[in-house]
C-alpha cells in the first residue's frame, strides 16, 4: 500500500500473459519509459484482460505531452483540437492511442459544493494532470485501472480490482455527481453491464434512474452513437432491456418505450421486438462483427414505426411524422432515417416473397 498525493494507491501483482498484450502497444509503452516518461496501459484493455476478455484496442496514458510523443515516434499524428491526443500508427491500420494524463476540471469542488452547483456538465476536460488524477477522472472503477508493463502490476487508485473481482459496476466517486457531470456515463454503465455480464451496484443503479432526465441535456450525436454501441456489442437484448428498465429509453426514444410499455406481455409486438434483438445478438457473435447501423436501427424502430403506419392512408407521410421527432432528439442522420423509411415500405412485399423488382434496390440486402 502506497500513498500518492493523498490518494491511496494499491499495487496488485497481476502478471498478464505476454501474448495477450498487443506488441505494438507494448512497444509504445517501452519507448516512452526509455525516454524517461511514465507510461501505462489504461482503460478498457486492462479491464477486458482482467475479466479474461479480448480487448478491442489498447490505449496508453503517459505524462509525456502530445508533442513529446510525436518527437519519439515517426509514425505519429497529434489529433484533436480540444482533447489533443497522439495516435501512433502501425501496419495494417492499427492505431495506438496515447493520451496525456488529465484531471477532472471539477475535481477541486468538494462533493458538498458539487451538490450545490446546478449544472455540473463537463464542457472541457483538457487539463493535464498526474497519473492518479487521470485514474480518478475516469467513469467507472473497472475502467480506472493502469497496467505497469515493467513491473507487471495493476495500479489501482479507485478500488477497481475489488470490483473486477465482484464483477460490479461502480462509479469513481459519487454516482449522482458523476452522472450529472456526464449523463452519457449512464449509457456506458448499461453497455458494460450488458456486454461483460456485470452487475450494477444498487446505489449506482438508483443514481441512473434518478438522473435519467439529464440525458436530454447530453450532446445528441454522442447519444446516437452510444445507442448504436449498445446494439453492436452482441448484447443488444440485455442492453435495451436495461435501458428500458432504468427509464432512460423513455427519455431518449419514448416512442419505443411507450410501445414496449403497452405491448409487454401481450405476446405481440414486444415479443417480436425482443426476439429480433436476440437474432441480432446471435448474428453479431457468429460474424464476430457488428451488423450495419441501418439494420440495427431498423431492428429498434420497426415495430413502433409499423404500428404508427397501420391504417394510415399515406404511409410514407406517417413514417415521416413518426421519425421526425426522433431525428431531432438524437441527431439521427437523414441517411439512416431515409433508409428506415425505404425498408419499411419494402417489408410487405418481402414477407410475401415477391422480391421482384426490389432485387435492384440498394436496400434489399439490408432489408432482408
Ligand atoms: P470499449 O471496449 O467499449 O472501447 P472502453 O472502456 O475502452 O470500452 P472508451 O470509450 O474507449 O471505452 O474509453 C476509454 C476509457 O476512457 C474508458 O475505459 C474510461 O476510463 C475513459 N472514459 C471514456 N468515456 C468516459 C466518460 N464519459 N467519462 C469518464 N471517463 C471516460
Ligand atoms: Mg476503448
Amino acid at each position: 500500500f502506497e500513498r500518492h498525493g493523498g490518494t491511496g494507491l494499491l499495487r496488485h501483482d497481476a502478471p498478464l500473459p505476454d501474448d495477450s498484450i498487443d506488441p505494438d502497444a507494448a512497444k509504445v509503452v517501452r519507448r516512452l519509459e526509455r525516454a524517461g516518461y511514465q507510461a501505462y496501459l489504461v482503460g478498457g484493455c486492462v479491464r477486458d484482460l482482467l475479466l479474461q476478455g479480448k480487448p478491442k484496442d489498447f490505449d496508453v496514458a503517459t505524462n509525456a505531452r502530445p508533442e513529446d510523443v510525436r518527437a519519439l515516434f515517426r509514425n505519429c499524428r497529434v489529433i484533436g483540437r480540444r482533447f489533443r491526443l497522439a495516435h501512433v500508427l502501425f501496419s495494417g491500420g492499427k492505431v495506438i492511442e496515447v493520451a496525456t494524463f488529465r484531471r477532472n476540471p471539477g475535481a477541486s469542488l468538494s462533493e458538498d459544493d458539487a451538490a450545490e452547483v446546478d449544472d455540473l456538465l463537463i464542457r472541457s476536460d483538457n487539463v493535464f494532470g498526474e497519473a492518479h488524477e487521470d485514474a480518478l477522472r475516469r467513469d467507472f472503477t473497472i475502467n480506472g485501472l493502469f497496467y505497469d508493463l515493467d513491473r507487471r502490476q495493476v495500479l489501482d487508485w479507485c478500488g477497481g480490482m475489488e470490483d473486477i473481482g465482484n464483477r460490479a459496476i461502480r462509479t469513481i466517486g459519487d454516482p449522482y455527481v458523476r452522472f450529472r457531470e456526464d449523463p452519457v456515463r449512464s449509457l456506458r454503465a448499461i453497455k458494460f453491464a450488458a456486454r461483460l455480464d456485470l452487475g450494477i451496484d444498487p446505489v449506482v443503479y438508483d443514481a441512473m434512474v434518478a438522473t435519467r432526465d439529464d440525458l436530454a441535456k447530453a450532446a445528441r450525436p454522442r447519444i446516437f452513437e452510444e445507442i448504436l454501441r449498445l446494439m453492436r456489442g452482441g448484447a443488444a437484448h440485455r442492453s435495451m432491456w436495461l435501458l428500458w428498465e432504468v427509464g432512460a429509453m423513455a427519455v431518449l426514444v419514448p416512442e419505443l418505450a411507450a410501445f414496449l410499455d403497452d405491448e409487454e406481455g401481450t405476446g405481440g409486438g414486444a415479443a417480436r421486438f425482443w426476439r429480433r434483438l436476440d437474432a441480432i445478438d446471435t448474428l453479431t457473435r457468429e460474424r464476430g462483427a457488428p451488423l450495419d447501423d441501418i439494420v440495427l436501427w431498423t431492428a429498434l424502430l420497426h415495430e413502433p414505426l409499423a404500428e404508427a403506419c397501420t391504417g394510415e392512408r399515406d404511409v410514407i407521410r406517417a413514417a415521416y411524422d413518426f421519425l421526425e421527432p426522433i431525428i431531432a432528439r438524437i441527431a439521427m442522420p437523414r441517411r439512416i432515417a431515409d433508409a428506415l423509411r425505404r425498408i419499411l415500405s419494402m417489408l410487405p412485399r418481402l414477407s410475401s416473397g415477391r422480391v421482384g423488382r426490389l432485387a435492384r434496390t440498394e436496400f434489399l440486402e439490408l432489408a432482408l
